[in-house]
C-alpha cells in the first residue's frame, strides 16, 4: 500500500531530512585515509543526536549502527567497525538517515578516500547522475518503471551495472514502505507517481557484473565478482509540479524544501 503524505507530513519529513542534507554535505571534511568506518559512525551519530534527532537505522532490522559505511566492493549495508580504516584510494558509501517526530529520512553518497583512479571517480560520478536521470520521472503521471528505465540506460550506456538485489522504495513513517523503485525495469510499467509520494530514488551500481552476496555478517552485501560499487540517494517528495528533494543541498540547480 502506498502512504500519500499531507502537507504537514512532508513539512515534518523535510525537518528530517535536512539534518540527513547536512550530514552528506559536510561528511568530505572529514573522511580521509587513517579514519576508521567506525569513526564515520561517530561522527553522524554525534551530528544526529546534536540535532534532537534520532538515528533512524540503529536498531532497525537489528542493525547496529547509524550509518551504513560501505568500502570498494562493499555495495550496502556495511556495518562499521574500528578495525576498518579507509586508505588512500578507497571509496566509501555512507548511507543514513534520521528519525524525527515519527518520521524517517534516508540517503547516501559515495565518497572518495584521497586520490582515487580515473574508473572510480567515473563509477561515483555516474552513480550520482543516474539519481537525475531518474528524477526526470519523479513527477505526476509518470511511473516507478519510467524512473527506473533512466537509470539503467545512464549506468549500462557508461559501462557500469546496476544492482539486482536491493531497490529504492517509499518513505515515510517506516523507512522501508512501498513502493520498490528498482533501478532497473520498463518506461511506462509500475506504479503511477501522484502528487504527496515520498520516495527514496538509490542507484547502486559496480564496474563489473550486478551480482551480490551477503557476509556472513548477515547484513554487509558485496559484488561477487569484487568489482567496486556506489550508491547515491535522496527522498524525493512527487507534487503537481518538480519534485523536491528533500536530502540534498550538496548539489545546485534543485528546488529544495523551504
Ligand atoms: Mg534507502
Amino acid at each position: 500500500m502506498i502512504v500519500i503524505k499531507s502537507k504537514d507530513e512532508i513539512e515534518i519529513m523535510a525537518e528530517a531530512a535536512m539534518v540527513a542534507a547536512k550530514m552528506l554535505r559536510d561528511l568530505p571534511g572529514f573522511i580521509k585515509p587513517g579514519i576508521s568506518t567506525k569513526d564515520i559512525d561517530k561522527w553522524v551519530e554525534d551530528y544526529i543526536r546534536s540535532s534532537g534527532q534520532k538515528p533512524g537505522f540503529k536498531g532497525y532490522g537489528g542493525f547496529p549502527a547509524c550509518a551504513c559505511v560501505s568500502v570498494n566492493e562493499e555495495v550496502v549495508h556495511g556495518i562499521p567497525s574500528k578495525k576498518r580504516i579507509l586508505q588512500e584510494g578507497d571509496i566509501v558509501s555512507v548511507d543514513l538517515g534520521t528519525i524525527h517526530k515519527g518520521f524517517y529520512s534516508d540517503a547516501a553518497r559515495t565518497y572518495p578516500v584521497g586520490k582515487i583512479s580515473e574508473t572510480n571517480a567515473k563509477l561515483i560520478r555516474v552513480c550520482e547522475e543516474s539519481f537525475f536521470e531518474g528524477l526526470k520521472f519523479c513527477k505526476k503521471g509518470y511511473r516507478v518503471g519510467d524512473i527506473s528505465a533512466a537509470v539503467q540506460a545512464h549506468v549500462e550506456a557508461n559501462g557500469f551495472s546496476v544492482i539486482r538485489d536491493y531497490t529504492g522504495h517509499g518513505v515515510g513513517r517506516d523507512m522501508h514502505e512501498d513502493p520498490a523503485v528498482p533501478n532497473y525495469g520498463k518506461a511506462g510499467h509500475g506504479p503511477k507517481l501522484v502528487p504527496g509520494m515520498v520516495i527514496a530514488v538509490e542507484p547502486m551500481i559496480a564496474v563489473g557484473d550486478y551480482d551480490v552476496e551477503v557476509l556472513s555478517n548477515n547484513w554487509t552485501a558485496v559484488t561477487v565478482d569484487g568489482s567496486y560499487a556506489s550508491h547515491y540517494e535522496n527522498t524525493v517528495v512527487i507534487t503537481e509540479d518538480e519534485p523536491i528533494l528533500l536530502t540534498c543541498i550538496d548539489r545546485d540547480g534543485y528546488r529544495l524544501a523551504e
